[in-house]
């Protein structure tokens, strides 16, 4: 398949033998050299993101038409694009047959059946010019069925010659009729024979020369391509394909694209991840000298599972190396007490702890917690605000400088430059989501290379835990604290506002609490804010004139929020009606009721999130997940898996499947890359394939200096650019 150098078709000065570095240049090249591209079609282009010949290489078409056979008339197939040739036996304009709207219509027929042809947007003249009765042409569509009539509407054609036959026409022009055709996504003004026109050009011309770096024994194990040829047969399959699986997890071609996509992340993390493993780290001793007595004080024992993941992260901490652990574990698991006998090892081990929450609300409980039993042990924890100015906070820094304090919590203000620790130890992430990786970054510099623990509620499926987190290892709080009721979820439409009314007061008279959420706006924050604060008022005056409501909302200052929160713990506060600032981390057992108004405008894991924040205590508690009349019927399904589970992981994966990875984890936060072709949903098989040959790859002790690695290292470079550290691999 690999075209010879001297094809004139090359970009000057290209061989083969110094790729990858010229191979990168090539594929730079903007679109406007292909043939037929000039200013005007590249800005088009341009619209969808297609810049350079690579781009349009790495843009897989969105399907395919199978226009290899001609069919009869009489056998096409409904629901499928079809090809098939005949005569005009009738045309002209008409009418819908409600009369609306007007038409252009043609039957053409092969002697086997008929069918009708419909124009919905046409020009008249023109239309009676070309379809003139007794013409013959090649059609091509997707055949619909209304009724007993069989149709294509604004069919692609192609008129015979006069005289012409069927088998010469389709000889000619394998761009039309005579092949598996791709379909291209189109941007305004682009015509898909146009970009067909382009895409084959950038195809022939380019992908030739596009060079597998990846061993071919890896190829030959995984039953891979090589890059070039599965480019090729991605954009124009070869006729003897089984055209059902094209663009499908088993077409071969799309497969070892995906592979060598997935190979190249995985590379990356496997050498971060051994890389990281290499540094020197501060190997802890675990003395039991403030565990023992936390465990003692506790008013319950651990589960197994906390105990388990408990072990896996002290055995970490006794290594010589840091550690980089993600503890996964479904809202309410318990992950905070996990964390709270980390940070005491490090204390042990004279060393301090920083915990990152994601919120001010979070770090405010997070170190109301960790305060309460730090201070029974003598040690000294302090809240590092947001809101944290001036004199105190220099004090503050002054005292972490010191090594005074032993623990400190917050938001990101604790990634602020001028906080310095005088020996950190071990640095907390809670809900990484929030975060992107750089901030693991920053901590980690703020110490001698710390241990790292970065905690996370929302339960990643594997795969997507494994690309966005694939350097880090893996615990996972599989068990729920025993005694919890699970929550009961129920859908509620609009008009049973009233009865939902009634069972929250007779909960509210036997003394427990509840929270009412609004969603955000996305369009003005300003609307959520002032959706809660009316919903409020109108509790208030006319529905729970006998209970005390109070509103929580993102734009009120750290202590007001926190005043607020406080006396809803004391039970002060009965209803807690609030914009989605509660989402994460929120603890009070008390609080058995949680109402979701607007329900069908949540993200289902953020759904679950806020759904953990009751069943926290023994009481039964409710979810109430109101739905607009607006709510369509995806929507509707998707609130419903809500009420078949209370499982965070199928939640999860229901959600990505529905929104997709990058709206599930906003992309850009998650560090989670951008694939070209790879779907994480799909393509989880060879994900983990790519995954172990990468590691296999990074362990090899010729790694990276041989000589064969050498195209493999400037690949990974490439494609990871400035985000990976690879000072020690050259
Ligand atoms: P999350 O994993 O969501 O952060 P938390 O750490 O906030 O969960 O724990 C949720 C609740 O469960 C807290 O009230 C905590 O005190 C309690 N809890 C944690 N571990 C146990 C346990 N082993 N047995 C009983 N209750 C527990
Ligand atoms: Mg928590």
């Amino acid at each position: 398949m690999i075209r010879k150098t001297e094809d004139s078709s090359f970009p000057e000065g290209l061989s083969l033998q110094n790729q990858p570095a010229n191979l990168r240049a090539m594929l730079q090249t903007p679109v406007t050299a292909l043939a037929g591209v000039g200013p005007k079609l590249a800005e088009k282009l341009g619209k969808i993101g297609l810049e350079t010949v690579e781009d349009l290489l790495y843009t897989l078409p969105n399907r395919y038409e199978d226009r290899r056979e001609f069919r009869r008339i009489g056998r096409l197939r409904e629901g499928r694009y079809e090809v098939f040739g005949g005569e005009i036996l009738y045309s002209g304009e008409t009418t819908t047959r409600k009369g609306r709207r007007k038409l252009f219509e043609v039957v053409v027929g092969d002697g086997s059946g008929t069918i009708s042809l419909k124009w919905f947007h046409y020009r008249r003249q023109w239309q009676e010019k070309q379809f003139k009765v007794g013409r013959k042409a090649v059609f091509g569509g997707e055949v619909k069925r209304f009724g007993a009539v069989r149709e294509v509407h604004h069919p692609e054609v192609d008129f015979l010659p006069a005289g012409g036959s069927f088998e010469a026409y389709r000889a000619a022009d394998p761009l039309v009729f005579g092949r598996i055709l791709p379909v291209y996504p189109l941007t305004e003004g682009l015509h898909q024979k146009t970009a067909r026109k382009i895409w084959k050009e950038a195809v022939d011309r380019y992908a030739p020369a596009v060079r597998s770096v990846l061993p071919q024994e890896i190829l030959q194990r995984r039953g891979l391509q090589p890059l070039n040829e599965a480019l090729v047969a991605a954009h124009w399959p070869a006729d003897d394909v089984h055209y059902e699986s094209l663009g499908s997890v088993n077409d071969p071609a799309r497969r070892s694209l995906v592979f060598d996509e997935f190979f190249f992340l995985e590379l990356g993390l496997a050498l971060k991840r051994k890389g990281m493993s290499l540094e020197p780290g501060i190997p802890f001793q675990v003395e039991h000298r403030y565990t023992r007595p936390l465990a003692r004080m506790l008013p319950y024992r651990l589960t197994a599972a906390q105990r388990r993941v408990l072990g896996e992260i002290k055995h970490d901490l006794m290594r010589p190396h840091p550690m980089n652990r993600l503890l996964q574990g479904d809202v309410g698991s318990g992950k905070t007490i996990v964390a709270l006998m980390a940070a005491l090892v490090a204390i042990e081990n004279h060393t301090q702890v920083a915990i990152v929450a994601p919120t001010e609300i979070l770090a405010e409980q997070h170190y109301r917690q960790f305060s309460f039993w730090l201070e029974k042990l003598g040690l000294r924890a302090a809240l590092l605000s947001g809101g944290l100015k001036g004199r105190p906070r220099q004090e503050l820094l002054e005292q972490l400088a010191a090594g005074e304090v032993h623990l400190v919590v917050g938001t990101h203000a604790v990634l602020q430059e001028d906080v310095t620790f005088r020996c950190l130890g071990l640095g907390i992430i809670d809900e990484q989501h929030r975060f992107g990786v750089e901030q693991r970054q920053v901590l980690r510099r703020k110490g001698m290379h710390p241990h790292i623990l970065v905690m996370t509620a929302t339960p990643i499926p594997r795969t997507m835990a494994l690309a966005v987190f694939g350097d880090l290892d893996l615990s996972v709080i599989d068990e729920l604290p025993p005694g919890r009721t699970p929550i009961e979820t129920r859908l509620v439409a609009d008009r049973g506002r009233n009865e939902l009314y009634r069972f929250m007061r007779g909960q509210l008279q036997q003394g427990r609490q509840g929270y009412i959420v609004y969603p955000l706006v996305e369009e003005s924050e300003k609307s959520d804010l002032q959706a809660a604060t009316e919903a409020a008022e109108q509790l208030r005056s006319s529905i729970f004139p006998e209970f005390s409501i109070a509103v929580l909302h993102g734009r009120m200052k750290s202590d007001e929020k926190d005043a607020v929160m406080q006396r809803f713990k004391a039970g002060e506060i009965q209803l807690l009606v609030s914009t989605t600032v509660i989402e994460v981390g929120i603890d009070v057992p008390n609080a058995t009721m949680m109402v979701v108004e607007h329900a069908e405008r949540f993200g289902l894991a953020q759904l679950h999130q806020l759904r953990g924040r009751v069943g926290r205590g023994a009481g039964q508690s409710y979810c109430f997940l109101l739905r607009s009349q607006r709510c369509s019927e995806d929507g509707l399904k998707r609130l419903q898996v809500m009420c078949d589970t209370n499982d965070g992981f199928r939640i999860a994966e229901a959600d990505l499947e529905i929104r997709g990875p990058g709206d599930f984890l906003g992309t850009r936060q998650a560090g989670l890359p951008d694939f070209r072709i790879a779907n994480l949903l799909q393509d989880g098989r060879v994900l983990e394939e790519a995954r172990q040959e990468a590691m296999a790859m990074v362990e090899d002790p010729e790694f990276p200096s041989a000589d064969k690695y050498r195209e493999i290292i400037a690949t990974l470079h490439d494609r990871w650019g400035g985000r990976l550290e690879l000072a020690s691999i050259g």
